[in-house]
């Protein structure tokens, strides 16, 4: 696959844009579409913090001035690429950094190759870039620190709160069924108490990761607190919601964690409720609750759900 690959360092990027323009002055060709562009974009980009929205503008700008069939955004921070349009044959990229941050990787793509004075504007508008990247960069991280639980990765309290009431509302509105689950690992308290708090840690690390392995990218993982996480379904009704339950119970039996070589057995309980329409977020919380603790009661290790 042919890639023209490149660097861009922003400072050096504006410079060499800086000498470019006033290069084209002296020969009386002021490149006015680009500039325009690049006055215009200027302006829209900082419109939104969101950095598909960002990256969305700019792709927009670059087939004004350009054909361009795709736009792929990768950063190390992101487990997907985003993408823009779709891929070409011919591609060129741009590795972007600022003052020593690194900003993501972008690349163009398209069905013909990129000459000379197209690679000089795509670098020209990469400038406008700057900022709003990296300013949505920042917003994304602020967002994934502010609703996101800091040992796991799950989602915290405060993101739980926030869908699931967009969840219930949604549900209400469309008539899909909506169901969560309530998990708490069992005999928690031992984990800690034999092999020490960081271990505990760790186990708590591997539970979400065998919880996440078990569900789709559309369901979410919360942690309500300590070893005890709800999972958010959408289209999903009591029945599907008892499977997602049961394997999610089975994988956790199947986890094979280690404590220095040694196999450490864990269990959870888990109670799931399916939204009705007298529901709010609490008494659905609740009821999917109190039946985790029926399942304790129960013996552990199992599942309880709508009668
Ligand atoms: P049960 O089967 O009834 O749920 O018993 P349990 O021991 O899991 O329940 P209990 O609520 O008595 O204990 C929960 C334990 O989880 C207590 C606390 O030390 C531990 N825990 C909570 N949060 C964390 C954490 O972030 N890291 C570690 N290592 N342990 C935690
Ligand atoms: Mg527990
Ligand atoms: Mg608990």
């Amino acid at each position: 696959m042919p890639v023209q690959g490149n660097t861009i360092d922003f400072d050096l990027a504006r410079v060499k844009l800086g000498q470019t323009c006033s290069q084209r002055r002296r020969n009386g060709k002021p490149n006015i579409t680009l500039q325009d562009t690049r006055r215009e974009l200027t302006q829209t980009l900082q419109t939104s913090l969101e950095l598909e929205r960002v990256l969305g503008m700019f792709y927009d700008a670059l087939r004004e001035l350009l054909y361009i069939d795709g736009l792929e955004y990768r950063h190390t921070g992101a487990a997907s690429p985003i993408l823009h349009g779709h891929y070409g044959i011919h591609r060129c990229s741009y590795r972007m950094s600022h003052a020593g941050d690194y900003l993501g990787e972008l690349q163009l793509s398209r069905q013909t190759r990129f000459d000379e004075a197209e690679l000089v504007s795509i670098e020209g508008l990469l400038a406008t870039l700057l900022f709003p990247l990296r300013n949505a960069l920042l917003y994304r991280e602020a967002l994934t620190c502010a609703l996101n639980d800091a040992l796991t990765g799950a989602g915290n309290r405060l993101a739980l709160n926030q869908n699931l009431e967009r969840d219930i509302r949604s549900s209400k509105r469309s008539g899909q069924p909506l169901s969560l689950l309530v998990l708490d690992v069992d005999h928690f308290k031992s984990v800690n108490d034999n092999y020490g708090h960081a271990y505990g840690d760790e186990a708590l690390k591997a539970v979400v990761d065998c919880v996440t392995a078990t569900l789709r990218n559309v369901d979410g993982l919360y942690r309500l607190g300590g070893e005890e996480f709800v999972v958010l379904l959408n289209n999903t009704d009591a029945d599907a919601c008892n499977l997602v339950a049961e394997r999610i119970r089975q994988s956790i039996e199947q986890l094979q964690f280690q404590i220095d070589g040694q196999p450490l057995p864990m269990t959870a309980s888990l109670g799931h409720a399916t939204l009705r329409p007298t529901d709010d977020a609490r008494s659905l919380l609740d009821r999917a609750d109190q039946r985790m603790y029926a399942a304790k009661r129960n013996g552990r290790n199992q599942v309880v759900g709508e009668e």
